[in-house]
């Protein structure tokens, strides 16, 4: 259902075919207001392809176009329920929404999503952390309360990001603040 609703174009990223950052966000916000009202758990997936830069400079931008191209569908692919949506963030990074989803299924998808990218098996000689591409993601879920805005589940899955690439890549991290205690590990 989240993907039928998308308008062509002005919704649709034109190399990966996902969701685009537009439409991320006025999504992200509709599921935040339901979620809110449910009081049900929103869980948030960001990730980022490890060492791209380097991928370009070693394979060219074209070849990096299309690595991007095959991690978002394979992205896409793992996602089951008419209501996740998948889409590009900008760049090499890549969002997913789970609406209704607590923090351990949110887990086990970003799992499933490493495992997927992991299985391409596509070469990366001047990565650091393997010789195949791979990708590190932040876990983000919230129980949206009334004093709290959307910003917050995006800056707690940017943060989870940003800590799994200091903790050296290719793995995940999650980020708990205040608010996440109603989000029940369970
Ligand atoms: P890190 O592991 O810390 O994420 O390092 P990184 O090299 O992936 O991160 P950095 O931000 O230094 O570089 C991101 C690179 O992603 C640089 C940019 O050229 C490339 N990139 C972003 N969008 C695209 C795209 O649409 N196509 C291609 N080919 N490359 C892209
Ligand atoms: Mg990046
Ligand atoms: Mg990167």
């Amino acid at each position: 259902a989240a993907n039928r609703k998308l308008q062509p174009l002005a919704n649709l990223d034109g190399l990966t075919q996902l969701a685009n950052r537009r439409y991320l966000d006025s999504y992200l916000a509709q599921q935040w207001k339901a979620a809110r009202q449910e009081q049900q758990p929103l869980s948030l997936i960001l990730f980022d392809v490890d060492f791209f830069k380097r991928f370009n400079d070693h394979y060219g931008h074209l070849a990096g176009d299309r690595c991007l191209s095959l991690i978002g569908k394979t992205t896409q692919m793992t996602i089951k329920r008419a209501t996740d949506l998948v889409a590009r963030y900008g760049g090499e990074e890549f969002a997913i929404i789970l609406p209704g989803t607590p923090l351990v299924g949110a887990i086990a998808i970003a799992k499933q999503i490493q495992g997927a990218i992991q299985t391409l098996k596509i070469d990366h000689v001047d990565s650091e952390i393997s010789d195949k591409e791979t990708i590190s993601l932040g876990i983000a879920c919230l129980k949206p309360q009334p004093d709290t805005s959307v910003d917050s589940l995006i800056n707690a899955a940017d943060t989870a990001l940003y800590d799994a690439k200091r903790q050296g890549r290719n793995c995940y991290a999650l980020h708990v603040n205040e608010y996440a205690n109603a989000a029940e590990i369970d």
